[in-house]
């Protein structure tokens, strides 16, 4: 089959477009033909080179196509079928995955980590990973959902216990997380204050159902927040930028209010004034993935269309070092896609 492959870590030309053998299942596992994969800010990070990643190594978590082979001990697909691929690794057996907390296995890893991911011809993964996805739906948008939806859910539902009529800061309207956490956070009927780099952005976000769009280049986004407010900020925050805003996000909760974090994509060093944690009483909680329960419960409202996913640009795989150009320049509004 054809994979785009890295041999050493490094800048998008580490990316290699060549001939690697097809996988072969296991009998508990099926074959996937991949379709599309799209592309998260892991991407980057593990092809800058992260800690037990092998190599040679195929990135991409995000995955979605057609069965080809079903093995022997598995049951209940087809041949042709459309599905998506819950986009992680855990072991299924240990205390924590049969508890359905498989965020928490110890072998717990997003595809393309440190696993083989999505980013080539065929895929081979445990059955338990496989979901179909209905037929009105394209295999771009099916790969644009899971990793970024999965992790909005749990950061809001999982981790912050959000409540109806809340206000919740999302930072980066144009991010996949962005993007989910926009939605999920007007399902439940939330305030939702947005921030984003420049106007065209913020008024994208306002069509998913932002109320309230703040540029963080021009304005200072604890004072947009006092202001929207009345000066009492926002029960939760939904921070995936890092070093950049968190001051900032930190400075805009109120009182007893919540920070969920789930990445750091400007840099992971950030201070913190712990009189004003006590004080104020305030949760800073941190977030990864989440559970096969929980995406069942996020595509269940993805396949209602409740929440939607937004694909910015498609690729060929052959072109998957140009998606990754494109995606460090963060000019996009949604998912990059790769079609193999
Ligand atoms: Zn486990």
């Amino acid at each position: 089959m054809k994979a785009v492959r890295i041999h050493q870590f490094g800048g998008p030309e580490v990316l290699t477009y060549e001939d690697v053998a097809d996988p072969k299942p296991r009998k508990d596992q099926m074959l996937i033909r991949v379709r599309a994969c799209a592309l998260n800010h892991l991407d980057v990070w593990v092809r800058k080179g992260l800690p037990g990643v092998p190599l040679p190594h195929i990135l991409g978590s995000d995955i979605a196509g057609e069965v080809v082979e079903v093995g022997e001990y598995v049951s209940g697909f087809k041949s042709g079928q459309r599905v998506l691929l819950a986009p992680m690794h855990f072991c299924n057996r240990c205390a924590k995955c049969v508890a359905g907390l498989q965020n928490q296995c110890p072998e717990f890893t997003v595809l393309g980590n440190r696993v083989d991911g999505g980013n080539c011809e065929l895929i081979a993964v445990p059955a338990v990973n496989v979901i179909p996805i209905p037929d009105s739906m394209d295999f771009n948008a099916a790969a644009s959902v899971p990793l970024v939806f999965l992790t909005a859910w749990h950061m809001l539902v999982g981790r912050a216990n959000i409540r109806v009529g809340q206000t919740v800061l999302v930072l980066g309207a144009s991010s996949g997380v962005g993007i989910a956490a926009i939605q999920i956070a007007k399902m439940f009927h939330c305030r939702v204050i947005t921030t984003a780099g420049d106007e065209s952005k913020l008024d994208k976000g306002r069509a998913l159902g932002a109320d309230f769009g703040i540029n963080h280049y021009k304005q200072k986004i604890s004072e947009e927040v006092r202001k929207i407010t009345n000066k009492e900020g926002v029960d939760i925050v939904v921070e995936h930028v890092g070093a950049a805003t968190w001051d900032e996000s930190v400075k805009s909760l109120k009182p007893a209010g919540t920070l969920v974090t789930c990445g750091a994509t400007t840099g992971p060093n950030a201070s913190l004034e712990l009189r004003f944690v006590y004080s104020r009483q305030l949760s800073i909680l941190g977030s990864y993935m989440g559970t096969m329960g929980e995406l069942y419960e996020v595509l269940g409202h993805v396949f209602a269309g409740r929440l939607k996913p937004v694909v910015d640009r498609t690729f060929p795989l052959s072109e998957t070092r140009a998606a990754h150009e494109l995606m460090e320049k963060s000019q996009m509004f949604g998912k990059i896609v790769v079609n193999p």
